[in-house]
């Protein structure tokens, strides 16, 4: 039987694992079911809500499983709002698998990925925002990334877009009221909505922005390695990794395609990726031109969405007419002058006279001895931080009427907040040239709407509410 979210059924999944294995479950009759294989069912079903019942699982003709706490929740106070139960059992798939298959027999469904917290969204216990943050939470590399992820759970996002929802509905509500009745029934200016609209508009930029800040602690800065082949690139990959991950290898071009590694520097998550050898391709071996084709488009493809490049070239030869193009042409892309294999040189001598060379900063390294790598981690460090720096004083350029509160944590919620922020754009832009309120109106809606998707909320209930609370008294 296929299921789907929103089934209204009993469900049940191994939610954690170690020597002491939770299951949980949730539903209406979770309980109920639950009792008919515990050792106490009379306990379990009198037990009040946050209490912890102790018993044995037995499978349906009485042999027991395992020994067990159960720590049972009611409906609304649990993590779904439902009748909920977490069975602690012993840990090992052994142990576990009996039990989820006792819990089966006895009528449970093998819950679908997310369907608990899916639950608890639709319970009105968290918004989708906090929903979202919980995965954010389990997939944090970082303190800081958890600790910004932890900031959406406790609301922060959530209580930012209510915020910026009110001043929106204010907007709609001034709007709409003048759609819907005359003016000289009413005692307000048509274009009071513009304030709130503009108010609304700043607000909303600046938790545009702030998402790529928050992208930088969740996914990570998206740092490359790139240069011609054997200037060290997989070398150096290793090197900052500490470990042998990368292939390395004297026949030039046989990193093939990337290779990508997490790593963290200063608190922020780093995606170290090691590209194919970005040269051209008429000195390459026949018989590899199609995979290092593919390779090499792949790398610039890379390097396009880098935060931060790490060019790397071989000091004991030199940067050709290649390196410098590459240099020139990606100068404002975060570009770092990895000055490899300084081991092999007397004297170190920095590209010091090359004009492009010089307006990014060089870093002299050996990826073989170690030498200047803990220098290239503060360059990249320094540049991370300036990166989230810059992004968090746009926010506070933009954000005029309070600083903002939380950033966006999904793709999804930055793209309906663009989405918002266009269609009020257009709002205002209409107002500013005076239109018709039956054109900007919608707009306004449709810009309130993206905020109530984000956060999985909006209804009509809300602009009426405020609507008609601004009628002079006895209309
Ligand atoms: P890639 O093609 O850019 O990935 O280069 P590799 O990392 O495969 O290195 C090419 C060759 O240069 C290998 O023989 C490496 O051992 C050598 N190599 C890389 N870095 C250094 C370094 O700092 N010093 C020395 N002496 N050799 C290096």
């Amino acid at each position: 039987m296929v299921r789907n979210y929103g089934d209204n059924c009993e469900i049940a999944a191994q939610a954690s694992q170690g020597a002491i294995a939770l299951i949980r479950t949730s539903g209406e009759h979770c309980l109920e079911l639950l009792a008919t294989v515990f050792s106490r069912p009379k306990a379990l079903l009198e037990a009040q809500g946050n209490s912890v019942v102790y018993g044995w699982i037995n499978d349906l003709h009485g042999a027991p499983v395992d020994e067990t706490l159960i720590n049972v929740y009611r409906a609304p106070r649990s993590y779904t709002g439902e009748n909920s139960a977490d069975i602690l059992c012993h840990g090992g798939t052994a142990a576990v698998h009996a039990i989820m298959e006792t819990l089966r027999k006895a009528g449970f469904e093998d819950a679908l990925p997310g369907e608990f917290t899916f639950r608890a969204f639709v319970n009105g216990k968290i918004d989708l925002t906090r929903s979202e943050s919980v995965m954010e939470i389990v997939s944090a590399r970082t303190k800081n990334a958890l600790e910004h992820a932890v900031k959406r759970l406790s609301g922060a996002l959530e209580r930012e877009i209510k915020a910026i929802r009110d001043k929106l509905l204010e907007a709609v509500s001034e709007a709409e009221l003048f759609l819907d009745y005359p003016e000289d029934e009413i005692d307000e200016e048509p274009d009071l909505f513009q304030k709130a609209a503009e108010e609304a508009l700043q607000k909303l930029k600046s938790l545009a922005v702030s998402y790529e800040r928050e992208r930088l602690y969740q996914e990570g800065a998206l740092a490359v390695i790139a240069g011609r082949p054997n200037a060290g690139k997989s070398s150096l990959f290793n090197a900052l990794l500490n470990e042998d991950r990368s292939i390395v290898t004297e026949i030039p071009g046989t990193t093939r395609d990337w290779i990508e590694a997490h790593t963290s520097i200063d608190g922020i998550p780093l995606r170290l990726v090691d590209t194919a050898g970005l040269r051209s391709l008429s000195s390459g071996v026949e018989f590899y031109k199609d995979a290092e084709t593919q390779g090499i488009s792949r790398s610039k493809n890379l390097i396009e969405d880098a935060d931060i490049i790490l060019y790397t070239v071989d000091a004991s030869i030199g940067p050709d007419e290649d390196d410098k193009n590459f240099i020139s042409d990606h100068i404002n892309n975060s570009l770092v002058l990895v000055w490899n294999k300084i081991d092999l040189l007397e004297t170190i001598s920095a590209p010091q006279t090359e004009k492009n060379i010089q307006t990014a900063p060089v870093i002299p390294v050996s990826a073989v001895t170690g030498k200047g790598l803990d220098e290239l981690c503060a360059v990249i460090g320094d540049l991370l931080k300036k990166k989230t720096q810059k992004i968090s004083q746009q926010d506070d350029v933009t954000a005029s009427f309070t600083s903002v509160q939380a950033g966006l944590g999904t793709q999804r919620q930055k793209e309906l907040t663009e989405k918002a922020v266009s269609a009020l754009e257009e709002a205002l832009e209409l107002a500013k040239k005076e239109e018709s309120l039956d054109l900007i109106a919608p707009l306004l809606r449709e810009s309130l709407n993206a905020l109530g998707t984000i956060t999985g909320e909006v209804s009509t209930a809300d602009i009426l509410e405020i609507m008609f609370s601004r009628f002079c008294l006895g209309k």
